[in-house]
C-alpha cells in the first residue's frame, strides 16, 4: 500500500515538472544561451591551437600528410660539413656549390642559408669571393634570399644587400610564428600569401608551378587578417622532402639531372643555433624542425593549394550553443550515470567527426568552445540540479512518513474495531444458534430470519477475520508454526466444511487425491488457503456443476488443483488477481459478496511456505487454481 501510494504521488509530480513543460524549457535553453555567449566570449587560442595541432600530428602520424607531385628537393649542410671545414661555409664554398647547382638547371633557388648569427651578409669570405659567389648566383634561373622583412608598399625595392652583393635578390617571404598574436606559443601555423597587395615569396614561385594561386581567391583556406592574405600552412609529415647534402653536390656525388626545373631550397641543420629552427604543430621541441624544410612546407602548400579551410566564426558559436543546451538538458533532466554516457559519447562522437573531417578534407572545426561548453554547463549545473533533487528527496521523505504514520493509524484502527466488533457477533452467533435449536418455538418465516441473522453474523465474521489477518500481516508478519500433516485428510476436512454451501447449489465435489507423504506445515494457514480456494470456486460457479480436488506430486513437490467450471476470470483482471482487496469486473456486479483479499492472504501463506499459487482461467470455460508446496524446505 504505502509503494504504491507513494508511486502514485511521485507520478504526480514527475508530472507537474516534466522536462517537456514549456515554460522549463524556455528557462533551459535561455540558461544555455547565456552560458554559451560568455563561453563565446572568452579567448581560447592557445587551447584551440593545441587542439589543432593535435589533429596535424594525427594525420601525419596515420601517414596522411604526405607531399603529391612535389618539385621541392632541400639540400642541407649539417654538422659534419661544418666540422670538416671548422666553420660554416664561406662564399668561396658556395659560389663552388651554386655553380655544381647551376649545371643541373634547377627553376628556383631559395637561399635558406644563415652564418650561425643568423645573417646572410656576414658568410666569410673576402669580396672576391662575394663578387664570385653573386656571379655563380647569377647564373641560376631564379636566386633568391628569403627574408623575414615585410616591405611597405610605399619601400618596394628598398630590400638590397651592399655591393658586391646588391645583385642578389633578396625577396620578402616571411615566417608567422604566433608570438604576439593567437595562441602566443611561437608555433609556426600560417603564412602569408601576400602583403598590402604585393605578392611575397611563397605565392610568387608556387605560382610558377600551380597559376591559380596568383588569384587570392582562389587560395583554398585564405583569411584575411589585418593588410595581409593569409592561409594555415598544411603541413607534411617531418623528412617528406627529397633532401641532399651540401657536401655531397659540392663534391659533384649527386647527379645534377636531379634539380632539373626543380624548386631547390638550400638551408642549415647542424643543431648549432636556435635560429635554424622553427616550432611547428609537430614539436615544440627547441630543434622541431629546420627552416628550410617550413619553407618547403609553406610552398608545397600553395603549389598543391591544399591549406586547411578553418570553419567560420558563426558556426563555432552555433556548435557551442548547441553543446550548452544539449548538457544542461541532460544535467537537469537525465540519471546522473546516464547523463554523464551521454556526454561523454557526445564529447567523443564530436572529437571523432572533427579529427575525421580534418583527416579526409583538411576542414579545420574549431573544438575548444564546444569542448569548454561541455565542461563548463555540467559543472556550472550539477549544484543547481543536486539542490532541486535534494529538495525533493526531503519533500519525498515528509510524505512518506505522514502516509506511514497514516498506514500506522489505519492498522490499529482496523484491528481495533474488528477486535470490538469480534465481540458481539460472537454474541450474536451464540444466540441465534440457541434459537435455532428450539424447534417448536418457532413459525417458518421466524425460522427463516433467524436464518438470514445466521449467515450474515457468519459473513460478517469471515469478513473481520480476513481484515484482522491482513492487519496483523501488514504491521508484524506471520510465524510459521509447522507441524507434519497429510494435506489429503487436511483437503477432506476442508471440503466436508464446504460441503453444505455445495449442496444448496447443487454442485458436485469429485475428489481425485493421490496417496501422499505427510508434509511440513502450518495447519490452520494451509487449511485457511484450501478453504478460500474451494470456497471461491463454489461460490462463483453456476448451479450444478463441478468442482474437482486433486492432489499429486511431481518432482519435489505436492500439487493442489483446485477446478471449476465457474464464470472465469477476465483476462485483463488475472495479473491483478493476488492484489489485496482486488475482485473482478465479472464478480463487482453481481451479488456474489467477497472481501478481495482471499486470494492474497492465500498466495501470502504459500510463500511463506516457500511455494507458489498459479491460476489458469477462462470466462467460458471456468479456473483452475493450483497451489505448489515444496516437500523439503
Ligand atoms: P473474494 O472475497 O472477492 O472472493 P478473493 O481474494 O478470494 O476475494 O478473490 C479475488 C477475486 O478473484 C474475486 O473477487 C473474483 O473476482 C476472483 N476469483 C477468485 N476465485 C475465482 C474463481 N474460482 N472463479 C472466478 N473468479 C474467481
Amino acid at each position: 500500500m504505502k509503494i504504491t501510494i507513494s508511486s502514485a504521488n511521485n507520478a504526480g509530480q514527475d508530472k507537474q515538472k516534466s522536462p517537456f513543460n514549456l515554460k522549463s524549457i524556455f528557462v533551459r535553453v535561455f540558461f544555455a544561451l547565456l552560458a554559451s555567449a560568455v563561453i563565446s566570449s572568452l579567448k581560447l587560442d592557445f587551447l584551440e591551437s593545441y587542439l589543432y595541432d593535435v589533429r596535424v600530428t594525427l594525420k601525419a602520424f596515420v601517414g596522411l600528410s604526405e607531399p603529391t607531385n612535389s618539385p621541392i628537393v632541400l639540400v642541407k649542410i649539417d654538422n659534419e660539413t661544418v666540422e670538416k671545414y671548422k666553420s660554416f661555409p664561406g662564399y668561396k664554398l658556395h659560389a663552388d656549390f651554386l655553380n655544381k647547382l647551376a649545371k643541373g638547371d634547377p627553376r628556383f633557388v631559395i637561399y635558406e642559408f644563415r652564418n650561425k648569427d643568423g645573417k646572410f651578409e656576414d658568410i666569410d669570405g673576402t669580396e672576391e669571393e662575394k663578387v664570385e659567389f653573386a656571379k655563380a648566383a647569377d647564373k641560376i634561373n631564379e636566386f633568391y634570399i628569403p627574408t623575414d622583412k615585410t616591405e611597405l608598399k610605399a619601400e618596394a625595392g628598398k630590400l638590397k644587400f651592399l655591393p658586391p652583393l646588391d645583385n642578389l635578390k633578396v625577396f620578402s617571404g616571411p615566417k608567422a610564428p604566433d608570438m604576439f598574436l593567437f595562441a602566443k606559443d611561437s608555433v609556426h601555423r600560417r603564412m602569408l600569401i601576400d602583403y598590402q597587395n604585393q605578392t611575397l615569396l611563397h605565392t610568387y614561385v608556387a605560382s610558377y608551378f600551380n597559376p591559380a594561386v596568383q588569384n587570392v581567391d582562389l587560395v583554398r583556406g585564405h583569411f584575411e587578417f589585418l593588410d595581409s592574405n593569409q592561409v594555415y600552412i598544411n603541413y607534411k609529415r617531418k623528412g617528406s622532402y627529397i633532401t641532399y647534402d651540401f657536401e655531397d653536390v659540392l663534391q659533384g656525388k649527386i647527379d645534377p639531372s636531379v634539380f632539373k626545373n626543380r624548386l631547390v631550397i638550400v638551408g642549415t641543420d647542424t643543431g648549432k643555433s636556435v635560429r635554424e629552427y622553427v616550432l611547428t604543430p609537430f614539436s615544440r621541441e627547441i630543434t622541431g624542425m629546420p627552416t628550410l624544410e617550413l619553407h618547403a612546407n609553406m610552398f608545397q602548400t600553395l603549389i598543391e593549394n591544399s591549406a586547411p579551410i578553418r570553419l567560420p566564426q558563426w558556426i563555432n558559436i552555433l556548435l557551442t550553443c548547441l553543446i550548452s543546451v544539449l548538457t544542461v538538458h541532460v544535467v537537469l533532466t537525465l540519471k546522473p550515470s546516464r547523463g554523464l554516457l551521454l556526454l561523454g559519447s557526445t564529447l567523443l562522437s564530436i572529437a571523432l567527426l572533427t579529427t575525421l573531417l580534418f583527416l579526409c578534407f583538411n576542414v579545420w572545426v574549431d573544438l575548444a568552445h564546444p569542448f569548454l561548453a561541455i565542461f563548463l554547463c555540467y559543472y556550472f549545473f550539477i549544484p543547481y540540479r543536486l539542490i532541486i533533487e535534494n529538495r525533493k528527496s526531503w519533500e519525498y521523505l515528509q510524505k512518506n512518513k505522514l502516509l506511514q504514520q497514516v498506514e500506522e493509524l489505519k492498522t490499529n484502527f482496523i484491528s481495533m474495531m474488528s477486535h470490538d466488533l469480534k465481540t458481539p457477533i460472537a454474541r450474536i452467533q451464540g444466540m441465534t444458534e440457541m434459537i435455532l435449536k428450539d424447534e417448536v418455538a418457532l413459525s417458518s418465516m421466524q425460522r427463516e430470519a433467524v436464518d438470514t441473522i445466521k449467515s450474515s453474523s457468519d459473513d460478517l465474521l469471515k469478513f473481520i477475520n480476513s481484515i484482522l489477518q491482513y492487519g496483523r500481516i501488514e504491521s508484524q508478519g506471520v510465524e510459521l508454526h509447522r507441524q507434519s500433516k497429510d494435506i489429503n485428510q487436511m483437503i477432506q476436512d476442508v471440503i466436508k466444511k464446504h460441503e453444505f454451501l455445495a449442496r444448496v447449489k447443487k454442485i458436485k465435489i469429485v475428489k481425485d487425491l493421490e496417496t501422499l507423504f505427510p508434509i511440513s506445515m502450518d495447519p490452520d494457514l494451509m487449511k485457511q488457503v484450501f478453504s478460500n480456494l474451494i470456497e471461491n470456486a463454489i461460490k462463483y460457479s453456476p448451479d450444478e456443476s463441478t468442482v474437482t480436488v486433486k492432489t499429486r506430486e511431481e518432482g519435489n513437490s505436492v500439487l493442489v488443483d483446485i477446478i471449476d467450471q465457474g464464470i472465469g476470470i477476465p483476462a485483463v483482471d488475472l495479473p491483478n488477481i493476488f492484489m489485496k482487496f482486488f475482485r473482478s469486473h465479472n464478480v463487482k456486479t453481481s451479488t456474489i459478496k467477497g472481501t478481495g483479499l482471499g486470494l492474497y492472504l492465500a498466495q501470502y501463506f504459500v510463500q511463506l511456505h516457500k511455494g507458489e499459487i498459479t491460476v489458469i482461467s477462462d470466462t467460458d470455460g471456468g479456473s483452475q487454481f493450483t497451489v505448489r508446496l515444496p516437500l523439503s524446505h
